[in-house]
Formats: structure tokens, C-alpha cells, sequence
């Protein structure tokens, strides 16, 4: 009898974890020789959400642009930027200036907030050979006309990219790229179901890895990452620990450190959160065998999507989605963070605050940075934090 080769799912694991960290590091955009088989640019992108479907059916990979983290020195944006702006924009415009992201083919941001929308105005004047776009999301989705709206924006898209790319974008094409792109957030539904049922098979610093592989990469190696991963993290056999369960917030733009994550992985269970959502935006598949699929996005967009801080949609109230956080992922308490000078995740984090204190649960508030490098006086608070908890739940 031949003996059973029992594969090591924790060095399959940690090798895909490597993969996914050098990718989420690497700022730079591949050259049009290195990117593979049916790509043939980059499309870039600024948070919260873009339909990478339509970029992905022109043969552009979508590249979600998130700043330049806590390694990037900063010598050209300062002086085009005033020093209130946040983190994200000033060091994604220094990324433009100083030639990182020379390779693509065009960039595309959303009017979030004064200071996404007007990153386009500066784009287009200090990188004149690039395509720069403002993709109008609807300030009112409860509007009756908002879907047909959110189709427009995306047909004029479809339309731009077209004739960048030099042919024209399919349905089929579209409909096949739908395909892809809901079974890649099938995967990350799934990974989100295990942090909220087993914690302690992941991370969240592993989970967001997972998650921001996927903005660089194409759609299809993340697929087949996710796959792999997946199996693995339900083999794991961890410890138990005493730690209390938290969830999340304020990541949904700039992204915190991935210090700051393994920090807070270090005294607490994270059992979810909303950093990359616009990598995770719809709540159920696209419908993908219908007659238009640029409509199919468009009305996913409105009517099956994740709560954010910069969607104002009445029938999402800001604390009923961190309620239904908190009650899913049956956690004890809150970690409420905002980027610095972020004024949407600063907004958000006042009514959340009112809704928790309402509602008697604990939480804690912090403030990031994406250049922030120094972490003991975080890990004290959120330690005392941890503390406070297991004591109060004992
Ligand atoms: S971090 Fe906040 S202020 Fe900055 S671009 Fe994003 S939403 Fe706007």
C-alpha cells in the first residue's frame, strides 16, 4: 500500500502569504513586457470602489492605487498639496511625480471627498500623458434615478477606456470579467465567514494580505491564491488564546499600517472589519448572464452593496451596519479608527461613537497614519484596552 502524502498546509500558506505581502509592498507598475498573457496596461485607480470589471474586459489591469505606506519620502507632493490634506492623497501624488507610477496607462478617482476628487484636476496637470478620469458615483443613491445614473458613468468609462485601448469593449467580455470577479469576492466572503466564526485560524493582518494582494494583482492569480489559501486556513491548528473578539472600522480608504494591524492581531481577536471594503463591495454575486452587464454593475452598485463611510445611503444608517458587525462576527467590542485629516472617517466615527455608547458597548478610538512607523504607545492602549475587556467580560 502506497503511503498518503498529508500536504503541509502551513508552508503552503506562509509561501502565499509571502506572495501576497511582496505584492501589496511593491508600489511599482509593471511594464506593458511584464504584465501577463491579455493585459495590455494598467488601469489606476483610487479607493473606495471602482468596477474593475470594465477595466479588466478593455485588457487593463485594474490597479487600486493606496498611497505610499511608511517608506515613501516625500519631495515633491508637500509643494503641491496643502499640509491638511490626508496621507493617501499626498503620497499617491508623489508616487505620480516621482515616476513610480509613469506606467499607466491612466487613473481614475472618485468624488469621495473634496480631496479624492480634486486629485484628478492635479494629476492631469503634472502627469499630462496619462489618462486621468473622475468616474462620477452618485452623491444620493436613494435618488429613484441612481442606477441609471451609475450606468451612464460607467458606459462614458467603457467608452474612454475603448479608445484608449484602441478596440472596443464587449458585453461578452464583460460578462466573462463579472465571472471572474464574483467568484474572487465569493473567495473573500469566505475568508471574512472564517475570521467571524474561527478567529484564531487568521489573522487580521493575514486576512488583509490575502485581501491587498488583490489590488496589484490580476484577477486571475488572485483567484487561484485564494483557493489555495482558503483549504489551508481551515487546517490550521492554532492554540486557543484569551483574547477579546473586536471588530474594525475606519480602513475603508487610506489604509493603516500593517504594523498597527499585527499590533491590535497581538491583544485582540479582529473578527471583522472594513479595510479594502471597496475590494469586497457587493454583498451578493453580480448578476452575471444578463443582458447588460455594465446595468448589472450599475445597479449592484446601489441596491447590493456594503456600507462606507462614503456611500449616504438612508437605508444603511451608520450605526445599524456596525450593529449588525458587532451581532455577526459576536464580538465584545469596537476599535474605531480614522485616517488623520480623513473628514468622511472623521464624520463616521462620531455617529459611531454615539451609536455604541447608546447601545452600552465598549470601544476604543485611534487615529492613523499610513507614514506612521512607531507603535508602542498604540500597542499600551490597545493591551489596556484588551485588559479591560477580558476583566469585564470574566
Ligand atoms: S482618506 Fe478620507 S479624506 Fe483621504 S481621500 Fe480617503 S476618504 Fe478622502
Amino acid at each position: 500500500m502506497s503511503a498518503q502524502i498529508v500536504p503541509d498546509y502551513e508552508a503552503q500558506l506562509n509561501a502565499i502569504l509571502d506572495r501576497c505581502h511582496s505584492a501589496s509592498l511593491d508600489a511599482r507598475i509593471p511594464d506593458a513586457g511584464e504584465l501577463p498573457e491579455g493585459y495590455t496596461g494598467t488601469l489606476g485607480n483610487f479607493p473606495v470602489y471602482f468596477p474593475d470589471e470594465i477595466a479588466h474586459a478593455a485588457g487593463l489591469l485594474p490597479v487600486n492605487i493606496l498611497g505610499g505606506g511608511n517608506k515613501l519620502e516625500m519631495k515633491h507632493a508637500d509643494a503641491r498639496m496643502g499640509s491638511f490634506v490626508c496621507s493617501i492623497c499626498r503620497s499617491t501624488t508623489e508616487l505620480g511625480l516621482n515616476g513610480t507610477l509613469a506606467g499607466l496607462t491612466g487613473f481614475v478617482t472618485h468624488p469621495i471627498c473634496d480631496a479624492a476628487k480634486h486629485l484628478a484636476g492635479i494629476w492631469s496637470r503634472n502627469l499630462p500623458d496619462q489618462m486621468a478620469e473622475i468616474l462620477y458615483l452618485p452623491q444620493n443613491p436613494n435618488s429613484p434615478g441612481a442606477a441609471r445614473y451609475v450606468a451612464a458613468e460607467y458606459q462614458r468609462l467603457r467608452a474612454e477606456l475603448a479608445r484608449k485601448v484602441g478596440h472596443p469593449i464587449s458585453d461578452a467580455a464583460i460578462r466573462s470579467s463579472i465571472r471572474l470577479y464574483n467568484k474572487k469576492r465569493r473567495l473573500m466572503r469566505e475568508l471574512y465567514q472564517i475570521r467571524r466564526d474561527e478567529p484564531w485560524k487568521l489573522s487580521c493582518s493575514e486576512s488583509y494580505l490575502l485581501v491587498r494582494a488583490g489590488t496589484r494583482i490580476p484577477c486571475e492569480e488572485h483567484v487561484e491564491l485564494l483557493e489555495q489559501a482558503l483549504p489551508a486556513i481551515r487546517q490550521r491548528h492554532v492554540a486557543a488564546q484569551d483574547k477579546p473578539r473586536v471588530i474594525f472600522v475606519g480602513g475603508f480608504c487610506e489604509q493603516p499600517p500593517l504594523e498597527m494591524l499585527e499590533t491590535i492581531d497581538d491583544a485582540c481577536f479582529v473578527v471583522d472589519d472594513d479595510l479594502l471594503i471597496g475590494q469586497r463591495w457587493f454583498t451578493e454575486d453580480v448578476p452575471e448572464d444578463v443582458g447588460d452587464p455594465v446595468w448589472a454593475l450599475a445597479e449592484s452598485y446601489i441596491e447590493r452593496s456594503h456600507a462606507s463611510p462614503v456611500q449616504h445611503d438612508e437605508r444603511k444608517p451608520k450605526g445599524d451596519y456596525l450593529m449588525a458587525m458587532l451581532r455577526d462576527g459576536k464580538a465584545d467590542a469596537a476599535i474605531l479608527t480614522a485616517a488623520k485629516f480623513c473628514e468622511p472617517g472623521l464624520d463616521e466615527q462620531l455617529f459611531w461613537s454615539k451609536d455604541l455608547d447608546a447601545a452600552g458597548v465598549q470601544y476604543l478610538v485611534l487615529e492613523f497614519e499610513e507614514k506612521m512607523t512607531s507603535f508602542e504607545q498604540m500597542a499600551m492602549q490597545v493591551e489596556t484596552f484588551a485588559e479591560s475587556l477580558l476583566f469585564a467580560l470574566a
